[in-house]
């Protein structure tokens, strides 16, 4: 399968067309941006390790019976998948609290969460990617009923009971990450984008450090090497 025409550049991936309507390609991009767009920077590598790390946690995650978008691993920094009508939520999911929750709710960075939070926002850059309730979910059209919410969260949990232990096994906490979904051909609600430390935040048990993309929000630097830490500790 080869690319055609580019479909849709964002932040981290070029999306391309095939030959095939039901096939995209994702381009893994080496550029890190931060703050809605607004810090930048590149660093080469970042989307090969990104790519590597989705496919092996797509494939995990296909093998417990999450339906995905994934259909393999190309290349370093490319991506076969299922073309699907993307859902414009970003269901994120929190086990700990940290990020813009400390911020906005004023609640102690690092701390356990009782239960596990799901929240939704808005995927539009230009809005800032705001909270959304069910209510503006529905009012937006963002999806066709309430039974559509109420599935982004259930794979949303689990997922969540998938990747926590996993990660834990391996020595990190699994803090929050962000998750998109899309409607396949049949209507079917998959998991689609990546997972990557992009959009997941890991700490160490033992040490606390970060092993995502925190590292470059807060200018710490190290990006490539605590990346190729989270892939090694997933091959381990
Ligand atoms: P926060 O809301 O604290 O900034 O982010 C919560 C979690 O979702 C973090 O793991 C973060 O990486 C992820 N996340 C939230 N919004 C985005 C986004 O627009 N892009 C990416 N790549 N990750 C996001």
């Amino acid at each position: 399968m080869e690319k055609t025409k580019l479909l849709y550049e964002g932040k981290a991936k070029k999306i391309w067309n095939t030959q095939d309507k039901n096939f995209l390609i994702s381009e893994f991009k080496d550029d890190l941006t931060a703050l809605n767009g607004e810090k930048k920077s590149s660093e080469k590598g970042k989307g090969a390790l990104n790519n590597k790390i989705s496919t092996e946690l797509f494939k995990l995650l296909n093998d417990k019976g999450i339906p995905t978008h994934f259909i393999k691993k190309l290349d370093d920094n490319n991506m076969l998948h299922k073309a699907c009508e993307v859902i414009l939520i970003e269901v994120i999911v929190r086990n700990i609290a940290t990020g813009s929750l400390t911020r906005t709710l004023n609640i102690k960075d690092g701390t356990v969460l009782p239960f596990t939070l799901v929240e939704f926002d808005y995927k539009d850059d230009d809005l800032g990617d705001p909270k959304l309730n069910d209510q503006h979910c529905l009012i937006l059209n963002l999806v066709h009923h309430q039974d559509e919410l109420d599935e982004l969260r259930r794979m949303a949990r689990k997922i969540n009971n998938i990747l926590k232990p996993y990660f834990f096994e391996k020595g990190l906490k699994l803090v929050d990450f962000k998750l998109e979904f899309g409607r396949d051909l049949n209507g079917n609600i998959i998991l689609i984008d990546e997972l990557s430390p992009d959009n997941c935040r890991f700490w160490d048990i033992e040490s606390g450090e970060s092993f995502d993309k925190d590292r470059f929000r807060q200018g710490k630097g190290g990006i490539k090497v605590a990346y190729e830490n989270v892939l090694n500790r997933i091959l381990s």
